[in-house]
């Protein structure tokens, strides 16, 4: 069932009412801090190099972020999408914006890869069997993405082995 059957507790999650990420003050996992945005990864990802962007606004829609907010967030949005590709090695990256489950604006980055599971379709996370990284491959694809983040040509072609 969707969140959103719930009509009460959809409220209270579009409102900011019951917010998990307001009433924490920030998501999990957050690996750095932008400019309009937190980006969160895990090693429990859906594919290597998996990285979420999360609004600092309690947002619902792409509408609802203030103009130079917006700006901002596809500003980020570019510089994630820069890194991931320097360092992951990806043939295309797959950007995903749902909230169907947690309505606060957040886009969803795929790294994708010729062979991997889901080749000819999109990701399905609940489909995917873990570990999806080999031993130390997450700290390795991490730390080199966010040098490259912090680099304005986007850092090394890949991550040092
Ligand atoms: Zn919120």
């Amino acid at each position: 069932m969707n969140s959103w059957n719930d009509q009460a507790r959809w409220e209270a999650l579009c409102t900011g009412e019951a917010c998990p990420i307001c009433s924490r003050r920030e998501p999990l996992d957050v690996v750095a801090k932008l400019e309009a945005s937190w980006v969160t990864m895990q090693e429990a990802a859906p594919v290597p190099g998996y990285a979420c962007l999360v609004s600092q606004i309690h947002a619902i829609e792409l509408h609802d972020l203030p103009e130079p907010a917006s700006s901002a967030f596809m500003r980020d949005a570019r510089r994630v999408s820069r890194a991931l590709t320097a360092v992951t090695g990806a043939v295309k990256l797959n950007y995903e914006i749902h909230g169907n489950s947690l309505p606060y604006l957040h886009m969803h980055f795929f790294p994708r890869y010729r062979g991997d599971q889901f080749e000819g379709q999109p990701i399905d996370p609940r489909l995917v069997a873990q570990p999806v990284y080999g031993p130390g491959e997450f700290r390795r694809i991490r730390d080199a993405f966010l040098l490259a983040l912090d680099s304005p040509a986007g850092g090394p072609t890949q991550a040092p082995k």
